[in-house]
């Protein structure tokens, strides 16, 4: 394969602290190395893309700014859209996150040997992932709207107005909205009641749903059976049925805050707009009429925001599922019963696990559970996990001890880990938690055993598993799975004379970068103390 190693300077904030220059001269032998004022201009994301055609590269490492950048800002993402129309595929573009993890907290020497690892880790990603496929979906126009409160019945009528089919759902027998006595919403509801493009279901719930956004299946429970429609999105408008709002939270994978409210994609930069990017909300924070004015606003707003997408020609989607290596396979079955979302099946004539990528989520909860180890990660494969774990073991951590790996969860983890970079969060006016170096993964879920045991192998003195709170895991059982595979594993442990107190899972979410600052200085206080009695 013939790599690059892009690196940021980020504006002299990383090369204030690592020495980029002499990374650039350790890594020559790739295809191509060069060191860029920022990743995210206009004139460096040219150069980048000349030498990615010059060089015929086929896989690139972007070292500087934090994966956050490129799955969810618009400059990041660009730069990855325009890296895959030079024929870079997806899975074939490694990040190293020289910036939150290493310059804003780390000083000196120490700090440019960890980002020679965060980049040979990103470098090994390129080596044992492969090529994934993009699914290209022509967006139906056509919503779920979930609840007929106030905000759903606007939303309703604005995307008749662009001449969307519009699928209304409300659990109870009756419309929320009756109670409503404004005349220009009354006469909202009478269009809405006798609109050939609506179709109505009362006393209903969503039973399921998978697909893509733009194209999704969902089933509906009603009270004569099931039925399934396709849409092209969903949009919640449940107000501040907190009870409701649970009962869907597994179903679609939503995010909740602590008063069971619906929650923003923190990085979506628009409010109601969850981490997929096809299912939308009406928000309502604690304590705020529903039927307030200030609803319909959010519904127009919503509306706007999820036919803004739907109104493009296509929208691409990358296949990062779990993959099923035929000959491995014995068809036990374990990955069907251990998938929460219906993703996997046993064929009748192979007798071969099979897994519908319209449902997977890419959690590895199957992976973990395989017993043959058929299953993998097509964004995380077990043999970039087990890489990664030796490179990040070679950590001199310039007697800063004990030395700790920490898994982070991408959706929570890893975000805290940046927020705990932030000036504010910090605990500390030397470096933050030297000792512990991060990898990311793909969710709890992703957490094998065999990854905590091959970190204790390699000499890492404690294992810090930074996951979703309990209730916010996007992939819904990951952290929960997770906890049950390593409450098994701590008698392993200490079968193994591992004091299991080695092992931490800290649950957190993705701002609470204090609290992680806190949850791993207390921890490597804890080791110290183990260490030394
Ligand atoms: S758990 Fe593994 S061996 Fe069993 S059916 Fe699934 S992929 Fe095959
Ligand atoms: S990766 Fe998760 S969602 Fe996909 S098949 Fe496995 S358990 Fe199911």
């Amino acid at each position: 394969m013939r790599k690059g190693l892009f690196l940021s300077r980020n504006h002299g904030r990383i090369s204030a602290t690592v020495d980029l220059e002499g990374l650039a001269r350790n890594y020559s032998d790739l295809a191509f190395v060069r060191v860029y004022d920022h990743l995210f201009g206009h004139t460096e994301q040219q150069d980048i893309l000349n030498q990615v055609d010059r060089h015929k590269l086929d896989g690139v490492v972007l070292a500087g700014h934090s994966a956050v950048h490129f799955e969810h800002g618009m400059q990041g993402q660009s730069l990855v859209e325009a890296l895959k129309s030079h024929g870079i595929n997806r899975n074939k573009i490694a990040l190293a996150n020289l910036d939150e993890q290493v310059a804003m907290v780390h000083t000196g020497a120490f700090a440019t040997r960890k980002a020679g690892l965060l980049i040979d880790t990103a470098l090994a990603r390129l080596d044992y992932c492969h090529d994934i496929e993009t699914v290209v979906v022509s967006p139906r126009h056509s919503v779920l709207v979930i609840g007929t409160t106030a905000a759903g019945i606007v939303a309703a009528a604005a995307l008749l107005a662009k001449d969307y089919k519009v699928y209304l759902l409300e659990k109870g027998a009756a419309f929320r909205s009756g109670k409503d006595d404004d005349e220009k919403r009354k006469s909202m509801l009478t269009r809405i009641k006798s609109h050939p493009s609506v179709e109505i279901f009362l006393n209903c719930d969503l039973e399921g749903i998978y697909g893509w956004c733009g194209d999704y299946s969902v089933e509906i429970g009603k009270p004569s059976g099931s039925v399934s429609i396709t849409v092209g999105a969903v949009l919640l408008c449940v107000g501040d049925d907190t009870v409701w709002i649970s009962g869907l939270r597994s179903k679609m994978h939503l995010m909740t805050d602590t008063d069971g409210f619906l929650a923003s994609d923190p990085y979506a930069g628009f409010a109601g707009r969850t981490k997929d990017p096809g299912i939308w909300f009406v928000p309502c924070p604690a304590g705020s009429d529903p039927l307030a004015s200030s609803e319909e606003a959010d519904a127009n707003a919503a509306v706007l925001g999820l036919t803004a997408i739907l109104d493009q020609v296509k929208i691409e989607h990358p296949v990062l599922v779990s993959e099923v290596e035929a000959s491995l396979c014995g068809g036990c079955g374990t990955c069907v019963k251990t998938c929460a979302f219906a993703a996997s099946r046993i064929d009748g004539q192979s007798s071969v696990s099979i897994i519908d990528a319209r449902r997977c989520m890419g959690c590895g909860n199957c992976v973990t559970a395989c017993p043959t180890g058929a299953r993998d990660l097509i964004a995380c494969p077990t043999r970039f996990v087990n890489s990664a774990i030796d490179i990040l073991s070679k950590a001199d951590a310039d007697n800063y001890e004990p030395k700790v790996l920490a898994f982070l969860c991408k959706n929570s983890g890893y975000p805290a880990a940046d927020a705990a970079a932030e000036p504010d969060n910090r605990i500390c006016t030397a470096d933050d938690s030297p000792n512990v170096l991060p990898l990311r993964i793909e969710c709890a879920g992703n957490i094998d055993t065999l990854y905590v045991l091959n970190a204790f192998q390699k000499g890492f003195e404690g294992v810090a598993l930074v996951v979703c709170k309990d209730g916010h895991c996007h992939n819904v059982v990951g952290n929960t799975d997770m906890e049950r595979r390593l409450g098994l594993l701590r008698a392993v442990l200490r079968s193994r004379r591992i004091d299991d107190n080695r092992m931490r899972i800290i649950h957190t979410a993705g701002s609470e970068g204090k609290g992680l600052n806190e949850a791993l200085k207390a921890f490597s206080e804890e080791l110290r103390e183990i260490n030394h009695p």
